[in-house]
């Protein structure tokens, strides 16, 4: 059975998230008030409905609930986003996911209940930033506001060198939780696994840590 989505507000963010949604394969409703974005949409997406998603009783003649995952992708208008979301959680939607604007908006995201909190601006600019700080951190998926998982080239400073030797957990807290070699992925890679120049190893950790230890061992 295929997926099935709703985006609500057609924004840069709401409209990327449905086409490639749809580009992926799944049935996505595209919900915005403004009936141009609407219009723009219809082709792309399953359905594109004009609605505003604060009333609650739109929300329960289009039957919101019944998909198992809504996308909140209002920008700017924060109590919209706020009722919307609380609107769709009262009936009970399975996964929310709302883009905030900033880290009060977030706050109150979560509180309601919100499943998912997404802040593209903030973390696209921190994406970039560590790109820019280090050739060797390729990217990077925020777990927590302090956690993340980072996938980081192996260069020569700690090629030959196995897992056990390395001892990252030890000396840095981190787990390397998978080693990408050329076309080969290596989940839970065995602690005597070589190192060779090259390897994206995928890591999970604190940001601190990991900085440290990209600082410290790839970069050196
Ligand atoms: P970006 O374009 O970078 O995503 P943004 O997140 O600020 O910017 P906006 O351009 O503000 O996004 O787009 C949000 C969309 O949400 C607008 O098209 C707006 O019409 C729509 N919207 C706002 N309030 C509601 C609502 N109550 N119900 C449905 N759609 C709404």
């Amino acid at each position: 059975m295929k997926k099935e989505f709703v985006v609500i507000g057609l924004g840069r963010f709401g409209g990327s998230i449905v086409r490639e949604l749809v580009k992926q394969g799944a049935n996505v409703m595209a919900i915005d008030t403004d009936s141009e974005r609407v219009d723009e949409y219809a082709r792309i997406a399953t359905q594109a409905v004009v609605a505003d998603t604060t009333e609650e009783e739109t929300i329960k003649s289009l039957g919101l609930w019944n998909f198992e995952h809504v996308i909140v992708a209002i920008g700017e208008d924060i109590q919209s986003s706020i009722l919307t979301t609380l609107i769709l959680k009262e009936l009970g939607v399975p996964q929310i996911t709302v883009k905030a604007q900033n880290d009060y908006h977030e706050k109150v995201l979560l509180k309601i209940g919100a499943d998912f909190v997404v802040h593209p601006e903030r973390d696209m600019g921190i994406r970039i930033a560590n790109n820019m700080m280090s050739n060797s951190v390729l990217d990077y998926l925020e777990i927590s506001g302090e956690h993340s998982i980072m996938e980081v080239k192996a260069n020569e400073s700690i090629a030959g060198q196995s897992l056990i030797e390395l001892d990252v957990r030890a000396k840095y807290g981190l787990n390397i939780v998978g080693i990408t070699r050329g076309e080969e992925i290596m989940i839970s890679p065995n602690a005597t696994e070589r190192i060779q120049v090259g390897d994206v190893l995928l890591i999970i950790g604190a940001d601190v840590d990991i900085n440290r230890f990209v600082k410290k061992v790839i970069q050196k």
